[in-house]
């Protein structure tokens, strides 16, 4: 600003010099040949009276003066000059003030030199005797006029810019000072110029409303950051050059950071090509997805592109991903389980069709038969149950008396606890449960079943119940502790022939664990290898 009052002081001072020489270089030029030519008018005057009177001679010989007199016949003939040799001389006889004056008695001219350096002035009269006497002076022209100033001018010039200059610095510094102090921050608090007035006025409302603009944006950005801060899944925003604007406290747990990176690379945080391709993706496509691995959970990555980048968010699918993964791992389990019991039945049932087997071993292949298919039987069992549990059907409950359940359920092992010379003791007390019977009767069976089938002869299992809790023991063959945390996985057994041959089928402890989380029941198992086994629920 101050260079703006400065340059245009110092402009319009040059400005208006110039135009002042100008215009007095316009009005004097004009005065002062006015001056010339009234002087010549008079000398003209007197050298017609002298010439009149006492003819040219007058002049012959009289040097130096500073109008030069010319004396020219009628014809144009110069008679006598006061400068030159007349004789030398070209007729005047086109001159224009020699015209006039032969015409009408006086006669002017003035002409300018080529250079225009130079301008003459001629009065002419004519004489009694029809010759004309003519007197001529030179002036300077208004270059010569203009080139002689000129030296003066520039120095006035430059002290007159200097001049102004300086006090141009000093105005604009005056002006703009009190500006330089203004306090924006409270405009109607400054006593400045009244010209300003209105313009704080309004720079006051305005810092009103920027003010309530700004505690509206930042009680906008509370309420998104802690409505996607309460979010599971991850949110991060990023522009549309891959930097993070912004990110939900999810997302940065998952990327384990501890503030939000603004400006950095998406990238730099989740090195993977796959991220870079979804990026690419929903530059192209508006939308794509893509699954992440971290800290061994599942995420499914969903990028949306929206106006100013693009929208990144984060799912954590594990508990999906995992039935997934166990769905298919146990279609593929139960289709061998199923197929080797088939098998065997197959082989022994074709054998037999095409009378291979001799009839003293008719009965075995019957027995196998018979053997796989209850093996199959139980199997199929043991597999509808599971998939009613994954279902997540109502159960339905009822009070039930713990006692009589453990007791009915001890009574329907009974003939494979005798089988396997396995004594069972059951020490129960009246204790009435809200729950659901067949559940828990299934609880209590599969565990009171493995304690026995995995027995010694002789062995001991024994149930005790104590108001909500029941606890099966046996003292048979233990569980390696290796294998400890995996029995109740699907089809998982620690001895699979043993199992198959005692009629087991791998998923009885994986129905009495699903059954336990459906009822909301606790389930412990403790074992030591060669020692035994005890298996607490609590309901
Ligand atoms: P299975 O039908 O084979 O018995 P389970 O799921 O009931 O399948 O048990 C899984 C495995 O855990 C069994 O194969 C067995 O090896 C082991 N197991 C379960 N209960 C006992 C126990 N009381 N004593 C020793 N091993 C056991």
């Amino acid at each position: 600003m101050r260079k703006t009052i400065a340059r245009t002081m110092v402009g319009l001072t040059a400005i208006m010099l110039v135009a002042f020489t100008l215009f007095t270089l316009a009005v004097i030029y004009p005065w002062f040949k006015a001056q010339q030519v009234s002087r010549l008018s008079w000398d003209l005057e007197l050298a017609a009276r002298a010439v009149e009177t006492s003819g040219i001679e007058t002049f012959i010989g009289l040097e130096s003066t500073k109008s030069r007199i010319t004396w020219i016949s009628s014809d144009g003939t110069v008679l006598y000059d006061s400068q030159t040799d007349a004789s030398l001389m070209s007729s005047h006889k086109d001159r224009t003030e020699f015209r006039e004056a032969l015409a009408y008695g006086r006669g002017s001219d003035q002409r300018m030199s080529d250079t225009l350096l130079e301008e003459t002035l001629y009065q002419a009269v004519r004489l009694s005797d029809n010759t004309v006497l003519r007197v001529s002076q030179s002036m300077a022209g208004i270059w010569a006029m203009v080139l002689a100033l000129a030296p003066g001018f520039a120095l006035v010039l430059i002290l007159v810019l200097a001049f102004a200059a300086i006090l141009s610095s000093r105005i604009s510094r005056a002006i703009v000072k009190p500006l330089e102090k203004l306090d924006l921050d409270h405009p109607l608090d400054n006593q400045l110029y009244d010209e300003l007035s209105v313009l704080l006025v309004r720079l006051d409302a305005q810092n009103k409303e920027i003010k309530a603009q700004m505690k509206r944006l930042e009680e906008l950005g509370k309420e998104f950051t802690s409505i996607t801060d309460s979010m599971q899944e991850g949110l991060i925003v990023i522009s549309d050059s891959s930097k993070v604007l912004s990110m939900n406290k999810a997302a940065m747990a998952l990327m384990e950071i501890d503030a939000v990176p603004k400006g950095h690379d998406v990238l730099e945080l989740c090195r993977s090509a796959n991220m870079a391709n979804a990026i690419d993706q929903a530059h192209v496509a508006g939308h794509s997805s893509f699954f992440m691995s971290r800290s061994s959970r599942q995420h499914l990555v969903s990028l949306s592109q929206v106006d100013s980048g693009i929208v990144i968010l984060t799912q954590d699918i594990t508990e999906a991903y995992n039935a997934q993964q166990s769905r298919k791992e146990f279609t593929a389990n139960v289709s061998h389980e199923l197929k080797t019991p088939l098998q065997a039945i197959l082989g022994s049932a074709e054998l037999m069709a095409k009378g291979m087997v001799s009839k003293e071993n008719i009965q075995g292949f019957a027995e196998r038969i018979y053997n796989e298919t209850s093996h199959l039987v139980s199997l199929v069992d043991d597999i509808i149950r599971l998939s009613r549990l994954d279902e997540g059907q109502a159960v339905e409950t009822e009070d039930v008396d713990l006692k009589d359940l453990v007791e009915e359920t001890a009574a329907l092992l009974a003939p494979s606890a005798f089988r396997r010379n396995v004594r069972v003791e059951i020490k129960a007390e009246s204790y009435i449960a809200h729950t659901s019977r067949t559940l828990l009767g299934e609880i209590v069976y599969n565990i009171l079943d493995n304690a026995i089938r995995y027995n010694k002869t002789g062995g001991k299992a024994s149930v005790t119940q104590k108001g909500r809790t029941i606890v099966i023991e046996d003292n048979g063959i233990g569980i390696p502790y290796e294998d400890q945390s995996r029995v109740f996985d699907r089809f998982y057994r620690v001895d699979k022939s043993h199992s198959r041959a005692t009629g087991g089928t791998g998923l009885g402890l994986s129905i009495v664990k699903h059954a336990c989380s459906v009822l909301g029941a606790s389930l412990r198992l403790e074992s030591k290898p060669g020692i035994g086994t005890r298996v607490t629920v609590e309901l």
